[in-house]
């Protein structure tokens, strides 16, 4: 068949050679993936391929697993393959449908449960399973195999299981993330989504930390759909902060006045923008130290600029005119606050953090 090449592997239970299906380089393309990876293709479906399955005894492994099994598992399992003689082995050979593909993930999680297997195979085996699920459309189904994958990558988790290198453990903080999510649990989504987020970056692939702040993003307008679950998501997002502040080593005190002043947990994202800062930054956003300087700088000069800014500070007469946050460049001579990137030649007279339309951001105040 063309894609398709074999490979002779023998049956580590009965000895009998075992034909084994392997897919060709450019057996398929992907044309597009979803959120918990999942791959839609053009040409063989590689999740039929990922399992063997010898027809002599009903043994049934992943291909990359298939001749790894201890004396002790075979005897486990011997009871199991005898049942199985019994009703009739289903041959699965290079041409797999739907129902082939099905048959043999479910003998294999099957005997991965009675082998007691390392859960990280078995969450994998489940996931695959509840895509056939999904692209036959079987919701019901796909739910049933999604909360055994979430269960089993959870024991993963716990257990430090190894893992694949591509995966990693943010990877599998990922998926268990995006498992919950699909299961309608938002709250233990978004932990899990933040939690990857909060890994160290030498600890994760760019990919699973760009997926886990989208996975965030949607999470939040989903969370925010009903008056009680706006009040979940405000007490999640608030436990995530004060983690992320503790770890930084941040009193209370300056967490009490960062949530007071800012109604920091109102704002899922302010946590992304405290990540990157130092302490003494954070601590600099939540003593309003930027505002502090501007009212001082401000005084007398006259106010142009951000509407709700002005209001807070009293306009003077004195030149140079003061431009908050302007649109474009004023001409000099001017003080301006702004949040673009500093040129050379300019005369800054403070920088630092500070709160500022919803978003925590580096701040300058500049003579131009
Ligand atoms: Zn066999």
């Amino acid at each position: 068949m063309e894609g398709v090449y074999t490979k002779k592997l023998t049956c580590p239970v009965c000895k009998s050679e075992v034909y084994v299906a392997r897919l060709k380089h450019g057996a398929y393309t992907v044309i597009s993936r979803d959120s918990d990876l999942h791959p839609w293709v053009n040409g063989l479906n590689p999740i039929y391929y990922v399992g063997v399955i010898c027809e002599n005894c009903g043994y049934a492994a992943l291909e990359s697993h298939f001749e790894e099994i201890s004396s002790e598992d075979v005897k486990k399992l011997l009871p199991l393959l005898a049942k199985k003689r019994l009703s009739g082995i289903r041959g699965v050979g290079e041409e797999r449908t739907w129902e082939d593909a099905l048959y043999m993930l479910s003998s294999i999680f099957e005997q991965y449960e009675v082998r007691n297997a390392d859960p990280y195979n078995l969450g994998y085996v489940a996931q695959n399973i509840a895509w056939l699920y999904r692209e036959a459309r079987d919701e019901e189904n796909e739910q049933i195999w999604l909360e055994k994958a979430l269960q089993y990558y959870l024991k993963a988790y716990e257990s430090s299981a190894q893992l694949p290198p591509t995966l990693g453990e943010a990877g599998l903080g990922y998926l268990i993330a995006d498992l919950y999510s699909r299961l309608g649990n938002y709250r233990e989504a978004l932990q899990w989504a933040s939690r990857v987020v909060q890994m160290p970056k030498n600890r994760k692939k760019v990919l699973f930390d760009q997926l886990s702040r989208e996975l965030w993003q949607n999470l939040r307008e989903k969370y925010k759909s009903s008056p009680e679950e706006e009040r979940n998501w405000r007490t999640a997002v608030r436990t995530n902060i004060q983690k992320t502040l503790q770890n930084k080593g941040i009193l209370t005190t300056t967490m009490d006045s960062l949530i007071r002043n800012l109604g920091l947990w109102a704002a899922g994202e302010i946590l992304q923008d405290l990540q990157d800062l130092t302490k003494e930054d954070i601590e600099g956003v939540a003593s309003f130290e930027w505002f502090d300087r501007l009212m001082e700088i401000s005084k007398g000069h006259k106010i142009v600029g951000d509407e709700a800014l002005t209001r807070l500070l009293s306009s003077g007469t004195e030149e140079p005119i003061i431009y908050l946050m302007p649109e474009s460049w004023p001409e000099p001579p001017a003080i301006v606050l702004t949040d673009l990137p500093l040129s050379s030649g300019e005369k800054v007279l403070w920088q630092g953090y500070g709160f500022l339309k919803g978003r925590v951001r580096k701040l300058f105040i500049r003579e131009v």
